[in-house]
């Protein structure tokens, strides 16, 4: 019997507002963060299971101590039972009585809740010697469905509809899994947008990624307007009209400010506006999408949870899901939101960037890809060039495209000199 004997945690912060890299409407100056869990087993061969949370800095600590508060559900248990049902094991820490009142399934501890789930799928994927997405999409249907917990979204999807979708999928499975290896899946690239860049270097990066292959890039906007439209110009003449130019709010925006503003952009030819205000406010994003239609309304990086996509698809209140690997409770609840985007014929173009965001998601887009959605159409992931050197197993990218990952693992395993030269404190 292989035990879990241990769950390490270590709060990870790269020093990035030094360079103004992310700096956008809203966070001037992040320190990109891991709240880093590594789950140890006594296996013979040392196998561990790594995941974190990603933060900007300040209040890691927090995050870190609320991994730290999960650890008497997992030490000391049988690694191999715990992997065998992960479905239930997601049930099992989202749903402890005394920790959900911290949300429930939002915020700090169910991010917490998916730092751990993640790392048990990192540590199945590697035992499996297979990469996450691969593993994932040789799953049945009904291994798939038990894996997600339909509490709150029986109005909008129900088991058997999810079923239906999967099997759906099933037929084909090995040509878009051959189709990938061979061709990689789309990406985008926000690394010439970040808001405290000067013209000069907005000017070379957009150079640079329609060089690079990329067929879309995101601008950050959001602070001044008469900014936003000369920044928007420069990027527009340089990368031509047949490069997709979104842009991104950070939440900056009221509604029918959002919806002003975009429609002063819009001569630019927008791909899709992005988080124009809260990411809870369900009705207001409806309001804005109907406002500056036909641009498409792109949101969730911040939705905390499976219920909040299902409220913003059920309103018609986003036409781009972007879902991300560590903001809702890992792997489980992502294959839900998944399934939701499936049910509603809405394209997922996953967040990423940060610190480890693109090595760990890439997995759930391609496993989409193969056993889901089973189109890449209209669909990419984002892409920002930052702090990859950090990890085991870094994503590569070349010509627009992330190649498809081979080494087994989630991806979200970083070196052991980094964690020892970036921890805080
Ligand atoms: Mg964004």
């Amino acid at each position: 019997m292989t035990r879990i004997v241990a769950l390490d945690t270590s709060d990870v912060r790269f020093p990035t507002s030094l360079t103004l890299d992310g700096s956008d409407a809203m966070n001037p100056d992040p320190d990109y963060s891991a709240a880093y869990v590594r789950l140890r087993t006594d296996a013979p061969d040392g196998l561990e299971g790594h995941g974190f949370v990603f933060t900007i800095g300040r209040g890691n600590d927090v995050q870190v101590a609320a991994i730290r508060a999960l650890a008497p559900h997992l030490v000391g248990r049988d690694a191999e039972e715990l992997l065998a049902d992960l479905g239930g094991v997601w049930r099992e820490l989202v749903h402890d009585s005394q920790l959900r009142w911290l949300g429930p399934e939002k915020g700090v501890m169910h991010m917490a809740v998916g730092a751990v789930v993640n790392a048990l799928w990192d540590l199945k994927a590697k035992r499996a010697e297979r990469p996450l997405w691969k593993l994932l999409a040789a799953m049945s249907p009904e291994e798939l469905v038990d894996l997600v917990d339909f509490r709150y979204l029986t109005d909008a999807l129900t088991r058997e509809e999810a079923l239906e979708i999967l099997r759906a999928a099933e037929p084909g499975r090995a040509e878009r899994e051959a189709a990938l290896l061979a061709r990689g899946y789309p990406a985008y690239t926000t690394t010439p947008g970040w808001l405290g860049y000067d013209d000069a270097k907005l000017a070379r990066l957009c150079r640079e990624a329609v060089a690079d292959g990329f067929g879309q890039i995101k601008l950050k906007v959001g602070a001044d307007l008469g900014e936003d439209i000369r920044r928007m110009a420069i990027a527009r003449e340089v990368c031509g009209p047949d490069i997709r130019i979104a842009v991104d709010a950070n939440q900056r925006w009221e509604v029918d400010e959002a919806i002003g503003w975009v429609k002063e952009l819009e001569r630019f030819d927008l791909a899709w506006i992005e988080e124009p205000t809260s990411p809870d406010d369900v009705l207001g994003h409806a309001a804005i999408a109907r406002g500056v239609a036909p641009v498409p309304v792109a949101t969730g990086e911040h939705a905390a949870n499976r219920i909040m996509f299902k409220q913003f698809l059920q309103a018609g209140a986003l036409q781009v899901l972007q879902l991300d690997a560590t903001r809702v409770a890992g792997v489980n609840e992502n294959l839900a939101i998944l399934l939701l985007a499936a049910k509603f014929g809405v394209p997922v173009c996953p967040h990423a960037g940060g610190v480890g965001l693109c090595e760990v998601v890439q997995h759930l887009a391609m496993f989409d890809f193969v056993a889901v959605s089973g189109t890449t159409e209209n669909r990419m992931i984002e892409f920002v060039d930052h702090l990859h050197e950090h990890f085991v197993t870094p994503v590569e990218v070349t010509g627009g495209r992330y190649r498809a990952p081979k080494a087994p693992g989630a991806g979200a395993q970083l070196l052991e000199e980094s964690i020892v030269e970036y921890t805080h404190g």
